[in-house]
């Protein structure tokens, strides 16, 4: 496994690749990997001869204030784990070579940017678009993996491909879960033994929301109420947003016609989990 730490490796590696006529997969993430990660490499790996996972905790993305500083980083860690799950390369940058002093250009998903985690991380997705618009151009992928996990991120980044053409199909993996349920994110490192115990009432909140579905309540207002009430009852998280929306464009959601997606942000001082679920 190659480890490449500049962006004219990362790109005469990724020419050879291709010029062999090799189907080239990549798996953008922030490292500190966990089976969430390891599971979008594994599901790379189906599809593609090689496959890059980059590693790059992504300053821009991180708003005044945030955790950029503090972000769990342990790249020897991670390295050890990509070599096992068969990775071919792995693209670790530094800041000097991902944003020069000059640099001056981003990119912006108008609109889908400023809902859900957008309305309280202003420039957050601004960012996300124009970290993932670098990469896909310096690593030149066939395909790139996405989780389920961030789901705006993943319809923005669908559509950013979309509207600036790039060659790149998007794919998204599922949501993959500690056995309690709460959805695997390297940010669950902050939690204290009490939190991460509460915080299970997360997914029980999105199983509720569910299961209201089924027996056909579409009610979204009283469902996102339970909800609430659940979260608030059962954990000191403080709620940021709970949200149903359309499961592709972001906008109004009509449930019973088109999937809606219920998606929340809860703090848990000083961690900030997301979660979402798919209502069909
Ligand atoms: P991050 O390192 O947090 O930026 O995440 C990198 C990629 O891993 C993103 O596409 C995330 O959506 C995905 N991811 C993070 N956690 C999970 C999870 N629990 N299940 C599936 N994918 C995940």
């Amino acid at each position: 496994m190659k480890v490449i730490r500049t962006i004219s490796e990362m790109r005469s590696w990724s020419k050879e690749i291709k010029n062999n006529g090799y189907i080239l997969g990549f798996v953008p993430t922030m490292g500190f990997l966990h089976e969430g990660h390891l599971s979008l490499i594994r599901e790379a790996k189906k599809h593609a001869d090689k496959v890059v996972v980059s590693i790059y905790v992504n300053p821009t993305q991180f708003g005044p204030g945030e955790d950029f500083e503090k972000y769990p980083r342990d790249f020897a860690r991670d390295e050890k784990l990509c070599l096992k799950e068969g990775v071919d390369a792995v693209f670790y940058p530094d800041d000097q070579q991902m944003y020069g002093p000059l640099h001056k250009t981003y990119v912006i998903t108008e609109d889908l940017s400023k809902v859900l985690c957008g309305r309280s991380r202003p420039g957050h997705f601004r960012g996300v678009t124009t970290i993932v618009a670098k990469l896909f151009n310096i690593v030149q992928p066939d395909f790139a993996v996405f989780g389920q996990k961030d789901a705006q991120q993943a319809i923005i980044i669908k559509r950013m491909v979309e509207d600036l053409n790039f060659p790149v199909e998007i794919v998204v993996a599922p949501i993959i879960r500690e056995a309690d349920g709460l959805a695997m994110s390297s940010r669950n490192k902050y939690l204290s033994p009490q939190q991460r115990k509460e915080a299970t009432v997360l997914y029980r909140s999105l199983k509720l929301a569910e299961h209201e579905f089924k027996r056909g309540n579409f009610d979204l207002e009283a469902i996102k109420a339970k909800m609430r009430h659940l979260i608030e009852t059962e954990s000191t998280g403080q709620i940021d947003y709970i949200e149903a929306v359309d499961a592709e464009t972001l906008g109004k959601p009509v449930p019973g016609k088109r999937s809606v997606l219920l998606a929340l942000a809860v703090f848990f001082h000083p961690a900030r989990l997301i979660d979402n679920i798919i209502l069909k």
